[in-house]
């Protein structure tokens, strides 16, 4: 594989097995057990009702466009050869939201509220990042 250049996700303990289920291409996130919450980033309890009872469960991996920037400037060395290149929230179906790339479509084409679905570029050995593209 290639040598990946940019930064990569800090790991630690709250977000190892989002981390592990990014690797097997699956996105999942933790729903508490006791009142429904779907919580992003990984925590270790909820912030709605503060139950530490949560599973994981694997989203749809389809969502919309909740606002976006278009990077014209490699603020980062690595990301010269990317420019222009677009960070979106994307407001997944089962409502988090989450940062991630806008891939596959010309910044200018971007609009709010667009469907999209995630990928998963796998950028090191032991890193998947879950990005996305317009949805077909
Ligand atoms: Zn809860």
């Amino acid at each position: 594989m290639q040598k990946y250049e940019k930064p990569l996700p800090m790991i630690n303990e709250d977000n190892s097995q989002y981390w592990e289920y990014c690797r097997k291409h699956e996105l999942r996130m933790q729903q508490c057990k006791n009142c429904g919450f779907i919580r992003f980033p990984a925590s270790i309890l909820c912030p709605s009702c503060h139950s530490m009872d949560a599973e994981w469960v694997k989203m749809s991996g389809k969502g919309k466009v909740y606002s976006y920037i278009v990077f014209r400037q490699a603020y980062d060395p690595s990301y010269k050869d990317d420019i222009p290149y677009i960070v979106a929230i994307v407001q997944l179906d089962e409502g988090p939201r989450m940062e991630s790339n806008l891939i596959g479509i010309d910044p200018e084409k971007v609009k709010i509220d667009m469907p999209v679905e995630l990928f998963f570029d796998d950028v090191t050995d032991d890193v998947s990042l879950p990005k996305f593209k317009p949805a077909i």
